[in-house]
């Protein structure tokens, strides 16, 4: 699955991406560009703003409204089937695909950024298990 999100979206599209989603986000998109590269690219679009979410209809374009203004709440109604092998393969500033640095940390080629799985992962871990279905516990 490959997305591309609307700029009112950001949170979702970074987490779209840690979950390891090819995803598209860009604030200074026009509507009218987020149709087109959604219908060539083959991507999902998602949006909080009816009258986009309709004009995609429209023309076919595979596109969901997003109502939750909480954005797990909005994770979860996307109904994603989460492959574990690729949850945090991608930069979440830039959606570049993430290369190896040691065993510990990796890198963003492209804008440089480094990822390692520190504390901030058990929060990460909660909600990713909360997004396959168990029940989340905000603690
Ligand atoms: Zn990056």
């Amino acid at each position: 699955m490959k997305f591309i999100v609307d700029a009112m979206l950001g949170r979702l599209a970074k987490w779209l991406r840690l979950l390891g989603y090819d995803t598209i986000y860009d604030k200074t998109i026009t509507d009218d560009e987020l149709i087109n590269i959604a219908k060539n690219e083959g991507r999902i679009l998602l949006t909080r703003d009816e009258i986009l979410f309709k004009k995609a209809i429209k023309q076919n374009i595979n596109a969901k409204l997003i109502n939750s203004t909480d954005f797990m709440r909005a994770l979860k109604e996307l109904d994603l089937h989460l492959d574990e092998s690729i949850i945090g393969s991608r930069c979440i500033l830039c959606n570049t695909i993430l290369t190896t640095e040691n065993s510990n940390i990796w890198k963003c080629p492209n804008c440089g950024k480094l990822y390692w799985q520190g504390k901030h992962w058990k929060d990460i871990n909660k909600r990713i298990k909360f997004l396959k279905g168990d029940n989340y516990v905000d603690s």
